[in-house]
């Protein structure tokens, strides 16, 4: 089948269009034919040499694509059949013509939905669910601070959180993505590089602070994520794509907020918790999914083979939302 591989870690030239032999399934596994695939950062980390695929997973690059199941192991349920329009969470492979995966990560692709669209679902916006969610704890009438907001998985938070009647605060790095994050269903919006986050947070809060606040951005924010905290917040961590070693912060805060500071990773999570992470997003959200509320908003599409300008365009940041690579042929 074709794939992008690519034989060293380097810039986006690496990748390249080629042949690798057909992924076989086991018994708790399907195989998806990919119409298309969702780039994610965790991508270019990955080509980069940054962040090697977990033990036991594709060393191709993707983590969610969607498509039609092509074969089904013997010991799936019968939830799923050849033919099936999925959608799924990958630990790797996505980029390619077929893509294996635990029968666990998988949801039924909603009829109203495109393919393109269902293949920037499933990563961006599990990782916004388990953090926000599941570990902030977030639920109506609370408030959370989205760092990134113009980001696949910052944009389907604010989705998520909207739906469920949350207050969003949202940073974003020009004043069209904050347009953009209003909206998406943003409460409020701020450019980073010309406003001040703790003033905005505390001045709408009445000095209260929000309850949990998602950080992609790591150190340069730690001081500032602990003052636009609220009494018993939750600051979740995902990425630290502005530095990942913080000089200076103010402990004494995190003691008089009684505030927690969590890391989180979701491609290492073991099969069994993905799956239940999965049935518990497809229960809390069968509405909004079905209606179509929480479609991944779509940036770009390009063909399989142009997986290198994909990347280029995610490192440049110029997108919002998903960027997604068009594997049917
Ligand atoms: P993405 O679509 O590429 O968006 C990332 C956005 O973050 C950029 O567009 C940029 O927008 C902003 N950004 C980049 N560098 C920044 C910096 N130094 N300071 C502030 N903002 C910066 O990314 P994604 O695929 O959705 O992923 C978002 C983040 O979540 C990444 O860090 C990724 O590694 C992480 N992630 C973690 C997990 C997990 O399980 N832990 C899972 C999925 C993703 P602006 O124009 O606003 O700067």
């Amino acid at each position: 089948m074709q794939a992008i591989v690519f034989d060293n870690p380097g810039d986006e030239s690496v990748l390249q269009l080629g042949h690798v032999p057909m992924p076989g399934i086991d018994a708790h596994t399907v195989r998806i034919k990919v119409e298309a695939a969702g780039v994610n950062r965790a991508d270019i980390m990955q080509r980069l040499g940054q962040y090697p695929p977990p033990a036991g997973s594709s060393p191709i690059l993707g983590l969610e694509a969607a498509g039609t199941i092509a074969e089904v192991g013997s010991a799936c349920t019968d939830d799923w059949k050849v033919g099936d329009r999925v959608m799924a969470l990958c630990s790797g492979g996505a980029y390619a013509e077929q893509v294996v995966v635990d029968a666990g990560s998988l949801l039924k692709v909603p009829d109203s939905w495109t393919m393109i669209e269902a293949a920037g679902f499933m990563e961006v916006t599990l990782t916004a669910y388990l953090n926000i969610f599941q570990i902030g704890g977030a639920e109506k009438g609370k408030s959370v601070l989205i760092h990134g907001g113009g980001s696949g998985v910052g944009s389907q938070a604010i989705a998520l959180c909207k739906a469920k009647g949350i207050t969003t605060f949202v940073t974003a790095g020009s004043d069209e993505k904050c347009e953009r994050c209003l909206q998406r269903g943003a409460s409020y919006v701020l450019n980073y590089k010309t406003e001040n986050v703790v003033d905005l947070v505390k001045g709408m809060t009445k000095g209260k602070g929000v309850d949990v606040i998602l950080d992609c951005v790591g150190a340069p924010y730690l001081e500032r994520n602990l003052e636009c905290l609220g009494m018993d917040g939750k600051v979740v961590y995902i990425g630290v794509m502005g530095g990942a070693v913080a000089e200076k912060a103010n402990l004494g805060i995190l003691l008089k907020k009684r505030a927690s500071l969590i890391g989180s990773t979701l491609r290492n999570r073991s099969l069994a918790f993905k799956a239940n992470l999965v049935q518990n997003l497809r229960k809390d959200f069968a509405d909004e999914r079905k209606r179509g509320d929480i479609k991944p908003i779509i940036d770009k599409v390009l063909p399989l083979e142009s997986a290198g300008d994909a990347h280029r365009r995610m490192a440049s940041s110029t997108h919002f939302g998903k960027i997604i690579l068009n594997v049917k042929p």
